[in-house]
Order: C-alpha cells, then structure tokens, then sequence
C-alpha cells in the first residue's frame, strides 16, 4: 500500500487545476505582456485569476503580486518593507516557530543592521499577545507571524495580532502558507497588511505563489528586470501556473467544509489509536487551534528520521521535522520551542492528511508505526534500561 501523509511539505495537482492549466501550456503560449493577440489572450488569463483570488482574499487585483511561491514572498516582504521602512526604525518582531524561509531572511536582515525580537510560544505552539505588546518598540516596522505553523500546525490568532500592530502603526505580514489549503482568510477582516502563500500547498503547481500588499503599503522591489506585476516583480509571467493558482485556490475554498470535516475526523482517529496504542507517545501542540489535518508525535527512545524511514520501506510517506531541515541532524526548533526536550525534539514526526486519504490507510499506518517503534525500541539501550532490562551501554 502506497499511503502520502505529507502534505504540508506538498500536495498532489488536482485534475482540475491541470486541465485549467493546460491551453496555457500548449496553444495559449504568447508572453502576457506581449501586445499582440497572443499576448493579449495570456495577460486576459492572468488578469482573471489575480481578480479571483483577490475576491477570495478581499482584496484589490492590484494588491495581488505574483511569485515563485511561499520563499520568495516570504523574502520579499520582509526585505522590501524592511529596506522601504529603514528610515522609520529597525526593528522586527517575528516568532521563534517560522518558517525556515522567515528565519533565515530575518539572520541576514540582523547582519545588516536590523534587531530582530523572536517571540515565544506556549506548549499549545501559540505567541502571547501580552508579550507581543511589551515587545512592540518606537523604532518598530514589521511584525511577522506566521498564520499556521508547518510542523505541528499550531494556528495563532491573526486578528489579534494585526489589531495590535495597527494599534501601534506596525505593518503585519504573514506567512499563510500552511493555512491557505483549510482556512477562509479575508486580509481587511483579518488586519493583514501583507501575507505569503503557495499553489503547491493547497493542490496546484509547484513554482507560483503570491504575495497580498496591502495598498499605500511601499515594500521595495526584490527582482528587477521588465515591467511586469507593476514593475515590482520583474521576469516573464508564469502564466499556466497562475491560472492553476487561481484555479486550486478556487476550489479548494468551494470543498473548504467538506474537505475538513472529513480530515479532521481521519486526524482525530489517527491521534486518539496513536496516543493510546503506543507507550511513550506525545502530541507535539494543542488539539485546539491546530490545522485539521497536521498531527505531530514524538516517540521516546526513537529517533524520528528512523521511524521516517522505516515507514518509507512500508510505502508510507511522513516527515521529520519540516522537509526543509530533514538530512540534517538539527532537532526541531518548533518542539524545542514548545518546551520540548532535545530528544523529543529528535523524535518528532509529522503526519500531514489531505482530502483522498481513507481510513484503511489510516489503520495501515497505525499498524506499521506500533510495529516500527516497538522494533526501534528493542534495539535502544536507552528504553531497555528504562525498562530494567538491560544494560545501560
Ligand atoms: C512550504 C512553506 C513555505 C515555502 O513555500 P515554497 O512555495 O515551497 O517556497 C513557506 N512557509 C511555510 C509555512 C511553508 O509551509
């Protein structure tokens, strides 16, 4: 049995995205920026979907940039406001569970002069609004919080935190990469200024995302070349994959509901057998605020990499970590920061569900993890002292 629980890493094209796709990629091939009726044709396409997803996001079409995906908006927003803004302050105000794209945009941003305060969670995985207020500063420009986190899927409260930054004349972005696929966001009712997203998260093409401006707003250019997205964003428009953008974020807020009752009831069995049928296991988070289709698990005396690939041999895809830190022997820094010991943070796994998972593929994989870490835990010496059977070595 082949079963993928790794969609917060990415999702499979849906059929219907591809098909909207797919005139784009064949005989609709002009430059959107070409005059012509070739041209024409592919900028009337882009024009459409950008004017899609900004009624989905409730916003302006001219709010809407296009990118390569979730990394580069995340690099553009923070770089661009921070340059625009330098004058104003340098100061930014971040968490310690972002993204890696987030984190390591913020480490350069510190080589050049700007203080980056890194805000705490709780053991749920959510900032303290309370702490977020004390940290606000004169010289602060940007707030950044991520809107779900990508290895235990902790969702933090966006509205808040944006009431609070407006409060103080703080711009708020957001990445909302992981929550685009299960949650409704509206930018105005939200008080995002910016926020990040990804196709290739919610069932389209790998290689498009977006970034939400919100106007009045001055971030900079982070490419230059032509004049294309308002001469902001420069390089030729991925058109096919801008329509399947807009195509996969169209569907996915119409199965919205459905989708996630049916996942979350997957997620919630998948937890409850794990929870109670394996010794030593742990939530990484909360069970409230957490996307309904991340569970996060940290097995004690197993290494989380070799339960990932133990589960591979049996065609079960998972993640230790995020995918993006895997290969590395670095513990997460999301279960570190839930308070999570330095084991637990090297034993974590991370399920992630989507909408064309069942539950045999559920039991399936319950079986195949009971049998996987009772055999990890029979080799460790750590857990057959535990035990009192063995030898500490
Ligand atoms: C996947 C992901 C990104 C990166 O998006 P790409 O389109 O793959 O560059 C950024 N932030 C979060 C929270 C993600 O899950």
């Amino acid at each position: 049995m082949k079963v993928y629980l790794d969609n917060a890493a990415t999702t499979k094209l849906d059929e219907q995205v591809l098909k909207a796709m797919m005139p784009y990629l064949t005989d609709i091939y002009g430059n959107a920026s070409s005059m012509h009726s070739f041209g024409r044709e592919a900028g009337k396409a882009v024009d459409e979907s950008r004017a899609k997803v900004a009624s989905i996001l409730n916003c302006k079409p001219s709010e809407i940039y296009f990118t390569s995906g979730g990394t580069e908006s995340d690099n553009w927003a923070i770089k661009g406001a921070a340059l625009a803004q330098s004058k104003r302050g340098r100061h930014i105000i971040t968490s310690k569970i972002e993204h890696p794209a987030m984190l390591a945009t913020c480490e350069e941003l510190s080589k050049k002069g700007y203080e980056i305060s890194y805000l705490d969670v709780d053991e749920n995985g959510i900032v303290s609004l309370e702490q977020l207020k004390k940290t606000i500063r004169n010289d602060t420009i940007l707030i950044s919080v991520m809107f779900a986190n990508n290895e235990i899927g902790s969702v933090q409260p966006i509205a808040e935190i944006g009431k609070i930054a407006h409060e103080h004349g703080v711009i708020f972005h957001t990445d909302a990469v992981q929550a685009a696929s299960s949650i409704r966001i509206d930018v105005n009712e939200m008080n995002i200024d910016m926020l990040s997203m990804s196709a290739h998260k919610f069932h389209g093409p790998k290689g498009v995302g977006l970034l939400y401006v919100r106007s009045g707003i001055r971030i900079g250019k982070l490419i230059v070349g032509g004049h294309q997205e308002r001469e902001n964003r420069a390089g030729t428009t991925n058109t096919a994959g801008i329509v399947g953008l807009a195509a996969a974020l169209e569907k996915t807020v119409r199965e919205m509901d459905e989708n996630n009752k049916k996942i979350k009831r997957l997620r919630d069995y998948l937890i409850d057998r794990v929870l109670t049928e394996i010794p030593h296991s742990k939530l990484n988070g909360g069970r409230e605020n957490r996307l309904v289709n991340n569970a996060n698990f940290s097995f004690d005396f197993v290494e989380g990499e070799s339960i990932l690939m133990q589960l591979d041999l049996k065609g079960i895809a998972v993640s230790s970590g995020s995918a993006c830190s895997s290969g590395s022997l670095e513990p997460s820094h999301v279960v570190l920061a839930i308070g999570r010991p330095i084991e637990e943070a090297h034993s974590s796994i991370r399920f992630s569900l989507g909408p064309d998972n069942t539950k045999e593929e559920i039991d399936y994989t319950v079986e195949a993890l009971k049998e996987t870490i009772e055999r990890l835990r029979s080799w460790s010496p750590l857990f057959n002292a535990e035990k009192g059977e063995g030898e500490y070595v």
